[in-house]
């Protein structure tokens, strides 16, 4: 595919790039970091207050201990206030991994020759949903290369085909798309189909640096990037997902970057991102880059902290990337979203988790590689609620609409009841008797903690009706 810099100008006036990398820079070093200011500033962000970037790099220079720990512990008091105890789980399906960019992180790149490249057809589609929804998934995450062939009306076909599977009591409730940016007629026809989330990864706001890993096809055009969701919003997509590759630069300008594009989303649309992602580059197939600015766990944990802080009423999305002890040590801190049976291979599904991965059908690595079961197990016995919701999603909660329900923390009191909801519906269709006897346990331990809820009499009436048989019940 040619790449005709021309067709991905940034045509709209109102759509302007927004990152100023001395602006950033400036605020690492000269905003200095006191105790006191630290403690405002947590203080302001439990009041569900977005942070500055200025604030945000007074968290970002911390360097006492002492004070880590407070950001830390801040960040964990903020989610348990605006989230409560439950983390929400999907599973991405990658339906296919041609493409033409040539991004040297990716195993799927253009310039490597040994990867399988495989697009799904229909019926594999199915086979894969349908694997999916054995698992008992609710929501998945479509993942596609960036090549002519995946236009947006072939992704509407694929997100269409994927709602129409259903299986025993499963369905798939909720699709949302990780793929290459749109012009606003393009995310129009992919919003039709009835997505959820649509996600693009800046992967680096460093412009020389993106420029240095981005050697081929269109994702070279750093600004057509970084603007492509505000094409979506212009084309209706009001539930966006943003995120960066971390160890591609330092953590702490990618980090106020993020920052940054919320509050410019809050200023031209009044709605900051549906959610953030902060992966961390693992191994991959022919990787190629340089390691000076790889992330350790100790910076990790601050990162997740502090975005935890910055944006309080933004979904946060942690993959299969990290080991299971990262990922256990920072949905404390602020993860709300969680992947779960995940299986990067095209067409892996169906065909059964291999107990290795195979760097030549996948585009990298992952370090958690325990069935959806297994991550249910242990998110119950430690007092998390695993939830599969979609109410919002499914009742227009989205977008600005869906700030006017979390910020003021309403949303509590729709999220853990319809987390356990969809808890229970797992366990009737799809755990086993162990994981079944200690779900209800936990299920009637917060009917019991809700006593005092509007609507615990209807909750405990609608699970009744799930044992019972009815399904797809919620507030
Ligand atoms: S990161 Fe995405 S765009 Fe880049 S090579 Fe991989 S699949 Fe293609």
């Amino acid at each position: 595919m040619i790449y005709k810099p021309e067709k991905y100008a940034i045509k709209d006036e109102r759509i302007k790039p927004f990152i100023d990398a001395d602006e950033i820079w400036n605020f690492i070093n000269k905003t200095p970091s006191t105790k006191q200011r630290v403690r405002e500033i947590i203080q302001a962000s439990l009041d569900k207050k977005r942070l500055s970037l200025e604030e945000t790099a007074v968290l970002l220079n911390a360097e006492d201990p002492d004070l880590i720990e407070e950001i830390k512990e801040g960040a964990r008091t903020l989610k348990e206030k605006v989230y409560g105890e439950r983390i929400v789980l999907f599973a991405p399906l990658y339906v296919g991994d041609l493409c033409t960019n040539n991004c040297q992180y990716c195993g799927f790149r253009s310039e490597n020759k040994g990867i399988k490249r495989i697009t799904l057809n229909e019926q594999q589609l199915i086979e894969e949903t349908t694997a999916l929804i054995d698992q008992g998934h609710k929501r998945l995450i479509l993942v596609y290369g960036e090549h002519p062939k995946y236009t947006a009306d072939f992704i509407a076909e694929t997100v269409k085909i994927v709602y129409t599977v259903k299986h025993n009591h499963g369905e798939i409730r909720r699709v949302n798309i990780n793929a290459a940016p749109f012009d606003i007629p393009g995310f129009r026809t992919i919003k039709d189909s009835g997505i959820g989330t649509f996600q693009v990864f800046q992967e680096t706001y460093h412009r020389p640096t993106y420029a240095s890993v981005h050697l081929g096809g269109v994702k070279r055009n750093y600004d057509w990037r970084l603007t492509s969701l505000d094409r979506a919003q212009e084309a209706g997509i009001d539930d966006v997902g943003i995120g960066a590759l971390f160890g591609l630069y330092d953590w702490r300008f990618e980090v106020l970057s993020l920052v940054r594009h919320v509050n410019h989303f809050e200023a031209v649309y009044n709605v900051g991102p549906h959610t953030i992602s902060f992966p961390r580059i693992q191994n991959a197939m022919s990787l190629n880059i340089n390691k000076k600015y790889l992330v350790n766990d100790e910076e990790f944990v601050r990162l997740v902290s502090i975005l935890r802080l910055a944006v309080p009423y933004t979904g946060m999305i942690l993959t299969a990337r990290e080991p299971i002890h990262i990922r256990n040590q920072v949905l404390r801190f602020g993860v709300s979203q969680i992947d779960g049976g995940t299986n990067l291979e095209l067409g892996g599904y169906s065909k059964g988790k291999k107990q290795t991965q195979d760097l030549s059908m996948e585009q990298f690595q992952i370090n958690d590689n325990r069935s959806l079961n297994e991550i249910m197990d242990e998110l119950i016995k430690t007092g998390y609620i695993p939830s599969f919701c979609t109410a919002c999603y499914r009742l227009g909660r989205t977008g600005e609409h869906f700030m006017e329900f979390s910020v003021p923390g309403f949303i509590k009191r729709f999220c853990s009841p319809n987390a356990l909801l969809t808890l229970a519906e797992y366990l009737e269709d799809y755990a086993p008797e162990d994981t079944k006897k200690e779900g209800y346990q936990l299920i009637n331990n917060k009917i019991s903690e809700l006593a005092s809820h509007q609507n615990v009499d209807k909750l405990k009436e609608k699970v009744g009706e799930i044992k019972a048989g009815k399904r797809d019940l919620y507030f």
